[in-house]
């Protein structure tokens, strides 16, 4: 036993023997757990940074594969932009055809004026024709390009529907114009009324075959044979079927627009009055009834109720128009 000081009062404790062995055990076990505590800490925060570091990685590999998608998605929506510019060209060529065809049309549904000045449809600037014959260097196309042509080809898209429209209303007015000059086609003479083109005596002052006096002859005779078919010149609807012992067995046929056609001497009549008949129908057989020194057929055109020259109304064979 140890007193530092000698005149201080001591203070005894008692301890027991096993607390020599308690005091640094229960102190080495404090220490101990410390220790591991710390080491599982560190080792769970390592395990948080590495489970993190992999997170990252994952989700880098992620937005780097969607970007690579993206791209390629671009490149892809680029090469269709480029086809649908490519596209609208040829297009546009194919327009400028059938809008040349529409002015062929056109020309055909006034055949009178096909030396005039008609209507034509604004035509594009000439366009760009397809080359196969391709090279060059491979320069990648900026965004600014890309918009660009993304702009000019929406622009010219929608020119070309305006073109269609105008043109679909151009064709529309083309087909009425040549359903009405079919029409007038239809209804104007312009037949020879029986096969034979002989003219026995023509439009004017001649001399009379009964009285051999200067007398008007108001018609063509043509030169048929008994019995060969007459045929109306136009489209119309017979107004007269008869006899008379001047004109024999004879038919008018009205055409409309004051033009009348009248076919006389025929042997037999084969339509009746009232009844409509089509351009080209055989309504009647040559003979020489009325006052007639033969088989012929007379053939008047009126105009206005005035027999004309039928010269001009002359033109084509009725197997000519029915091929
Ligand atoms: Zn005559």
């Amino acid at each position: 036993m140890i007193i530092p000081g000698a005149n201080r009062r001591t203070v005894r404790f008692k301890l027991p023997h096993s607390s020599l062995y308690i005091v640094p055990s229960v102190i080495a076990l404090v220490l101990l757990g410390f220790f591991v505590t710390i080491y599982f800490m560190n080792t769970r925060s390592h395990q948080t940074r590495n489970s993190m570091q992999q997170a990252f990685d994952g989700q880098e590999r992620q937005l780097v594969d969607q970007i690579t998608h993206k791209t390629s998605e671009i490149e892809q929506l680029q090469s269709d932009l480029i086809d649908l510019a490519q596209q609208a060209d040829e297009f546009k060529v194919k327009l400028e055809e059938i809008k040349k065809l529409d002015h062929v049309i056109e020309l055909m549904s006034q055949p009178e004026n096909i030396n005039g000045t008609s209507k034509k449809l604004s035509s594009s600037a000439p366009l760009k024709g397809s080359n196969l014959d391709v090279g060059g260097s491979d320069v990648p196309v900026t965004s600014q390009e890309v918009s660009s042509l993304v702009s000019d080809t929406k622009q010219g898209l929608f020119s070309l529907v305006d073109d269609i429209n105008a043109l679909l209303d151009h064709l529309t007015e083309s087909e009425a114009k040549i359903k009405e000059a079919n029409r007038i086609a239809s209804i104007t003479p312009t037949l020879w009324p029986i096969a034979s083109h002989s003219i026995t005596s023509g439009f004017g002052i001649r001399i009379d075959p009964f009285t051999f006096k200067p007398s008007m002859h108001t018609g063509y005779d043509l030169d048929g044979e008994l019995n060969d078919p007459v045929y109306v010149t136009a489209a119309g609807k017979v107004i007269e079927v008869g006899y008379d012992d001047e004109h024999g067995n004879h038919i008018i046929v009205d055409h409309s627009r004051g033009i009348e056609t009248e076919y006389m001497h025929l042997n037999k009549m084969l339509v009746k009055r009232g009844e409509s008949v089509t351009k080209g129908q055989q309504i009647g057989l040559v003979g020489s009834t009325g006052r007639s020194t033969g088989s012929h057929l007379h053939y008047e055109v009126h105009k206005s109720g005035v027999p004309i020259d039928p010269k001009p109304y002359l033109i084509t064979d009725r197997k000519d128009e029915r091929k």
